[in-house]
């Protein structure tokens, strides 16, 4: 048997802030330990010294398997002086401390505890499959590199064990950042009329950008689509004529929303000649709550934790946006201990009867699934 509480806190002790990440100890350590517990075990490399790690174990029954993914990079501390050591991972009272215990080690120790627990009794009737990832903080590279090197296969559900404090959240918006750069000539600052001032151009775009309508209706529980400029770069020194500038855009989308189109319409919107990069384009994720399997594992949430439903989603975005299309696009539910709130906070930490309670959820979830396979 695995402690997910003594898992959670062995996982926090690697220092893989991202960047530059270092998650292959951390990752070779959760291999091994599935490896032990009859999982097929591959580890996908992300450059140097960082790994992501795909484990399966059973056979196909009547159902797809079902899946559980989660990531063990964490983010940079802050600039805010922390009260405790970052990377301690030590209980006070029921808190278990350090750096990614809510966001999201905690999620990852639970699943993988859970999965171990119920590999006897589950694994001969259905498939599990796990995605433990590297880099999702920086845009979810770990996931695309599984997806690139084609091992996630496909999946008759998902659970994606980011912070949602034990309730079971049914989507999160979309996300397509972009970077326009603005080019413009060169000269000296005493004679701006022989050059074209680029960052002129692109305060023209911000302005343009600041009145940016969507034009389509807020989805009922995920609101509206929302765009902000996030930053604004230009120029090099006070006395010459900016020949570059450029502008990042964070777009949140709902479904129905196409990234392809949404960016031209963008690009009409600057009505400025520049250069537009993406840098992520992540699809929304949406599961209705009154699907069957939703509603199962909501069901099984409230025995748990004892919280009545509810319907909710996530502000911020996941791995599902690059695992739910590559695996076939199966229904998803976000679901683990972190407190949402806690989520790259200073100070960060997670209940250790939160862990405990999710751990449950997630075998109940295993069972739930191997019934019906
Ligand atoms: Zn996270």
């Amino acid at each position: 048997m695995v402690d997910p509480v003594e898992l959670t806190q062995r996982l926090i002790r690697y220092d893989t802030v991202n960047p530059p990440g270092r998650e292959g100890d951390c990752a070779a350590l959760l291999a091994g330990l599935l490896s032990d517990a009859g999982f097929a075990t591959r580890l996908v490399p992300l450059g140097d010294g960082r790994a992501s790690v795909v484990a399966r174990l059973g056979k196909a029954g009547a159902r797809k398997p079902l899946a559980f993914t989660g990531h063990i990079d964490v983010v940079p501390l802050g600039t805010r002086a922390w009260s405790f050591e970052p990377f301690c991972g030590e209980l006070d009272g029921d808190r278990v401390l350090g750096r990614g215990a809510s966001d999201m080690k905690s999620g990852v120790a639970a699943f993988v505890a859970a999965a171990i627990g119920m590999a006897a009794s589950a694994g001969n009737r259905t498939e599990i499959v796990l995605l433990i990832t590297a880099g999702e903080e920086t845009g979810c590279d770990g996931a695309e590199s599984i997806v690139r090197a084609g091992l996630q296969g496909e999946a008759g559900a998902l659970v994606v064990c980011e912070p949602t404090a034990n309730v079971p959240f049914v989507g999160h918006k979309g996300a397509l950042w972009l970077k326009a750069v603005l080019k413009g000539i060169t000269a000296h600052g005493s004679m701006p009329e022989r050059g074209d001032n680029a960052v002129y151009k692109a305060a023209r775009a911000v302005n343009r950008l600041a009145c940016f309508h969507f034009g389509v209706d807020g989805h009922p529980v995920l609101g509206a689509p929302t765009i902000n400029v996030g930053s604004l770069h230009g120029g090099l020194n006070i006395n010459s004529v900016p020949d570059r500038a450029e502008i990042e855009i964070d777009l949140r989308t709902i479904p129905g929303i196409a990234h392809a189109e949404l960016r031209e319409r963008i690009r009409a919107q600057m009505a400025e000649d520049a250069d537009l990069e993406t840098i992520i384009d992540l699809p929304g994720i949406w599961t209705a709550p009154e699907s069957p399997w939703a509603a199962r594992v909501a069901e099984i949430t409230t025995k748990v934790t004892g919280e009545p439903r509810a319907v909710k989603t996530a502000t911020y975005f996941s791995d599902a946006s690059v695992l739910v299309p590559a695996m076939g696009g199966p229904p998803t539910l976000i679901l683990g201990p972190g407190e949402p709130g806690l989520a790259h906070q200073t100070d960060e930490w997670c209940g250790a009867e939160r862990i405990r309670q999710s751990t449950q959820i997630y075998r109940d979830i295993i069972a739930d699934w191997a019934r019906g396979a």
